[in-house]
């Protein structure tokens, strides 16, 4: 990048912007640990510049400036995202959105709110019930993921089972187009809202959302000891019933007995798989929850039902996930996307795979709409071991593989599932999607060597040959030594 473009931008942003190599360093990485070796080689993944805009005019600006320029830029809001999707791979700008904060408008009677992207889900929810309104839905990464982010992910959280996707809920954005233009997107504008979402930053970048809201109410939680044969059946029945939950999440029996030796789940649990059922509603509707728990407890299920306090903690630890990595140091899995009949069959070959491989495969996951449900197979790593944990990548194909097997598909593209496209999109998706890309961005400035096909050495074929060698070598040499 030219240093004229980098002294333009610096003495334009202030302390907002910066060159420094240790500065640019903290974002040159996310959530996911990957060797340097796997990644220096192949991608500049260290910013120019990174710059931090407060609002939709310098957001425009710096656009525009890199536009003109060719210049690559990736947005980056929590980088709470796992796929390199905030990481830039080819340098350039990297817009650091954290600044975007804050809310514009609460429309009461029209039950909605304007919001500025880069504002978390926690932060927007502690302002909504301070007005006796509740957030739809929301991430289990709320603390942290923007609002903005959100909608360029795909958008299923805790909530969406009774509310639908996020793009379902939000009635408009602002964005501004890689060539520095404003736009206000609705679901019938020109450039259509959904072309947004799950986007990952490759379209432009949004700076404000209008997003449906509802009224604060009361909740009730079940948890359930569920016989892993169950599984499917119970988290079908459930949500099959009249009164729809507000969230349903799951774990497998390998998985609570790891949290147990981490000291997180108490020793009762440990013999099952769990299921967490959450309800809102007015007090009619809770009375109803009731009846379609108490229901199933005596109808033929093999569920035992947990000390409502229990519940309780379990609703309060939604955002605790990442308690596993302790027993880490590094975790390593595949998130699925999985129709939910599949869940056993999906469940039952993970563990073939794990008599195989002897990782101590362990499988969480939430219900995302009344058909699928994101599951996570997760192992232990060590990434310091660069060997052992090259060769433990692998198996993070095997996982998605058996996912894809039984209908699933990778949750989220980034870089890192690039090579799964085809499990993604049929071909006519693709096109339509690489036609949207053209249509906004002809000269690929944003967040280019994501989303839309795999860079040449993690093409389908190339990554399949390698992915298989190492699983190869992978059980030749024992390295997947059961932790737990
Ligand atoms: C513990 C944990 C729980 C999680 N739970 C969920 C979950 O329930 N559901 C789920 O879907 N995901 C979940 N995630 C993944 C992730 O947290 C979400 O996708 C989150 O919404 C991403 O928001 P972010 O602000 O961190 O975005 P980032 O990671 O910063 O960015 C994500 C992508 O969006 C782009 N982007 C960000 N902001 C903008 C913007 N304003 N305009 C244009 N592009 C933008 C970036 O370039 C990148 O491609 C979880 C992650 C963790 C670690």
């Amino acid at each position: 990048m030219k240093s004229l473009i980098i002294d333009q931008l610096k003495q334009k942003l202030g302390n907002r912007a910066t060159d420094s190599q240790f500065e640019s360093s903290l974002y040159s990485r996310d959530l996911a640990p990957v060797p340097n070796l796997l990644v220096n080689p192949l991608f500049n993944t260290a910013a120019d510049l990174v710059v931090r805009p407060i609002d939709t005019a310098e957001v425009a600006e710096i656009l525009k400036i890199s536009w003109d320029n060719d210049i690559p830029v990736t947005p980056r809001a929590g980088a709470s995202t796992v796929y390199f999707d905030s990481v830039p791979i080819k340098g350039g700008i990297v817009m650091d959105l954290n600044l975007l904060k804050g809310i514009v408008a609460l429309d009461e009677s029209g039950m909605m709110v304007t919001v500025k992207a880069g504002t978390t889900w926690s932060e927007l929810e502690k302002y909504l019930n301070g007005k006796g309104f509740a957030l739809r839905s929301f991430p289990s990464s709320a603390p942290v993921a923007s609002i903005g982010g959100w909608f360029c992910m795909m958008g299923y959280g805790i909530g969406s089972i009774k509310y639908g996707s996020l793009l379902s809920q939000v009635k408009a954005i602002e964005l501004v187009l890689p060539n520095g233009e404003v736009k206000q997107l609705t679901s019938d504008s020109d450039i259509p809202l959904d072309y947004l979402a799950g986007s990952e930053g490759t379209l432009g970048v949004v700076t404000q959302l209008q997003v449906h809201v509802r009224k604060l109410t009361s909740m009730k939680h079940y948890l359930l000891k569920v016989k892993e044969p169950d599984l499917s059946r119970v988290v079908n029945h459930i949500q099959g019933e009249r009164m729809v939950p507000y969230n349903i999440h799951f774990s497998d029996q390998k998985y609570n007995a790891v949290m147990n030796k981490l000291g997180f789940v108490a020793d009762e649990f440990t013999g099952s798989c769990t299921v967490a059922v959450d309800y809102e509603g007015s007090e009619d509707d809770l009375k109803a929850a009731d009846a379609v728990i108490s229901e199933m407890m005596s109808g033929d299920f093999e569920v035992e039902l947990a000390e409502e306090k229990d519940a309780n903690q379990e609703w309060k630890e939604k955002f605790l996930a990442l308690r596993l990595k302790r027993g880490g140091p590094s975790q390593l899995g595949g998130e699925v996307w999985l129709p939910i009949n599949n869940l056993n069959h999906y469940l039952d070959t993970i563990k073939e795979m794990d008599k195989k491989y002897t990782l101590g495969l362990v499988s969480y996951g939430h219900v995302a709409t009344a058909e699928h449900a994101v599951v996570m197979t997760a192992f232990f790593a060590d990434e310091r071991k660069t060997i052992d944990y090259v060769l433990k990548l692998s198996m993070v194909k095997k996982i998605q593989d058996i996912g894809h097997r039984y209908g699933g598909k990778p949750y989220g593209i980034g870089l890192w599932n690039t090579p799964y496209i085809g499990y993604i999109f049929d071909n006519s998706q693709l096109a339509e999607l690489r036609a949207r890309k053209k249509e906004l961005d002809p000269k690929g400035i944003m967040n280019p060597g994501k989303v839309y096909r795999p860079p040449l050495l993690l093409n389908s074929f190339n990554f399949k040959v390698a992915m298989n060698i190492l699983a190869a070598v992978s059980r030749a040499v024992g390295r997947g030594n059961r932790r737990v």
